[in-house]
């Protein structure tokens, strides 16, 4: 049962703010009833926004990068929805998250970012994973696999322009690309990745962009890729023959200085567990942190830091984050508990909210980038915190 229905079922309730009344394709996690958040996430938003990414680099090639469970979202359910909007190359960060988008796709070209563990070459190959090779001792490894068992399922090469994270150096590159370039070599795609594509004047973005340049000359025939989400936006010059958007397909902001021109896929909704009164002059929560400036009403919501809901999120500060309760902002407050969080819903009529009712903590009115900073952190990580505890609902 949706988190909607079940409060409709509890009389005179209204309906949860922005409630999705379309069927799910799929679920996951505990019942509604038997949890406090239910995650919504609406795949029609992400493959609205991967096309939308994938008509804007055309005719390059349009990837989608889908490690950590999809940023959160769901591995095989993302995974699937996108395939079959024809997106045909996924890249994961693991082996075991590649192995289990293979089960779910038996034809989509899957490669892992993270490179081969020692001795890990067969493994890839069982599981027709490419990996992406990021240092020579992977590349003599994956080579000599290859060349032993005549292998031909394919591989990328990472080549570091500025990143110093992953990749070979673009001397080595140099120094492979005459064998390398061979037609029956088997390096699919030559990539690298950017270091500051979200901040558009940064120097290193253009010194990446022209470092990849050259690394293109010397692969000559050989697809490339230099793009994340937040790089597609920086024009033309990075989209080579493929890009590799991940956070705009959830529905981040790839262009911080700007309106987000992605559609938001995640809603967060937990259950009003009872409301309280507060008097002024008395405190809220661990640390007594908050104080009422005047008598309150207190919504005690039924979702937690042990559901992945950042504790740092609960402003000190003056400016507070937000759940939208009953259709209205209403301010969290005080310390965030493991399993519970503090809403002050003062400012709402003296009906409203009852138990059972839902409080968005996140959706399209306060949207995971505008409540990232609360916890000090960006958006990724919100997402990708999410927690289990969550019934999950997938929407198309
Ligand atoms: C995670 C990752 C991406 C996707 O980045 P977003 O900023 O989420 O679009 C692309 N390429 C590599 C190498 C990555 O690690």
């Amino acid at each position: 049962m949706r988190a909607d229905e079940l409060q409709q079922g509890a009389a005179g309730a209204a309906a949860a703010p922005g409630a999705d009344r379309s069927v799910p394709v799929s679920e996951a996690g505990p019942p509604v009833m038997e949890t406090g958040g239910v995650l919504t996430i609406d795949l029609a938003a992400i493959v609205a926004n991967w096309s939308d990414l994938a008509r804007r680099v055309a005719p390059a090639d349009c990837s989608a990068v889908v490690k950590a469970d999809a940023y959160g979202c769901g591995l095989v359910e993302v995974g699937g929805a996108l395939a079959r909007a024809g997106c045909k190359t996924f890249f994961v960060a693991h082996l075991s998250e590649a192995r289990a988008l293979r089960r779910a796709l038996p034809d989509a070209v899957i490669y892992a970012l993270n490179g081969i563990p020692p001795g890990g070459s067969a493994a890839f190959a069982d599981a027709r994973v490419r990996p992406v090779i990021g240092s020579m001792p992977e590349l003599v490894e994956w080579d000599a696999f290859c060349r032993v068992n005549a292998w031909t399922g394919g591989a990328a090469l990472h080549v570091d322009t500025g990143m110093n994270r992953l990749g070979l150096s673009v001397e080595e590159a140099a120094a492979l690309a005459v064998r390398v370039t061979a037609p029956d070599h088997g390096i699919a795609l030559v990539m690298s990745h950017l270091a500051c594509a979200e901040q558009t004047r940064h120097p290193l973005n253009e010194r990446q962009i022209q470092t990849f340049r050259e690394v293109r000359m010397l692969f000559r025939g050989v697809d490339s890729s230099l793009a994340n989400s937040s790089g597609i936006f920086l024009g033309p010059a990075t989209h080579c023959e493929m890009v590799r958007p991940g956070a705009a397909l959830y529905g981040l902001n790839p262009t911080p200085d700007v309106a987000n021109p992605m559609r938001p896929v995640v809603r967060l909704e937990g259950r009003v567990v009872q409301v309280r009164k507060v008097r002024k002059g008395e405190t809220v929560g661990y640390g007594a942190s908050w104080t009422a400036s005047r008598d309150s009403r207190i919504a005690v919501v039924a979702v937690g830091y042990g559901d992945g809901f950042l504790r740092a999120a609960a402003a000190t500060g003056a400016e507070k984050p937000i759940a939208i309760v009953m259709g209205k902002r209403c301010p969290i407050v005080g310390r965030i508990s493991m399993d519970l969080l503090a809403v002050d819903v003062t400012a709402l009529p003296e009906v409203s909210p009852r138990r059972g009712d839902w409080a968005t903590l996140l959706g399209e009115e306060f949207g995971i980038d505008a409540a990232a900073p609360f916890a000090g952190t960006i958006g990724y990580e919100v997402l990708t915190s999410l927690g289990r505890r969550y019934h999950r609902s997938w929407r198309s």
